[in-house]
């Protein structure tokens, strides 16, 4: 029950690990479209980007950081790779807890978006 990253986050729902530290978790997404594809989460619980305060704005820094330790461990950060936040509902967002999606280990991530 409750958030599923968050449980992520406890252990109570397991995953596949990538990169931990005090502040976020990385774990590989259980339904990759990419030969790369990790998800970035913060260990502080918000839904989205509207959630964000000058208060709590050092997530964005936290998660960021993060995801360039992922693109290196991955061996993805000097051939490139695609980040991408689907911000809710309209933005496909249907995890209800930020994250960020790290996408890579292709040549061409092709088109941005579906138009
Ligand atoms: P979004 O559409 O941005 O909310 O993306 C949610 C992502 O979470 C999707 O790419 C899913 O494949 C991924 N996902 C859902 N459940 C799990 C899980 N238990 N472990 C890892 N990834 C998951
Ligand atoms: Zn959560």
């Amino acid at each position: 029950m409750g958030c599923l990253f968050c449980n992520i986050i406890s252990g109570a729902t397991p995953s596949k690990k990538v990169y931990e530290n005090e502040k976020v978790y990385a774990f590989e997404d259980i339904n990759p479209q990419a030969p790369v594809h990790v998800l970035v989460i913060h260990k502080t619980h918000i839904e989205k980007l509207e959630d964000l305060t000058a208060a709590n704005s050092s997530i964005m820094a936290d998660l960021f950081l993060a995801v360039k330790e992922v693109a290196e461990i991955r061996g993805i950060d000097e051939k490139g790779y695609r980040v991408i936040i689907n911000n809710g509902t309209a933005g496909g967002q249907v995890i209800w807890h930020l994250h960020v999606h790290v996408m890579g280990g292709k040549d061409d991530m092709g088109p941005m978006v579906v138009r």
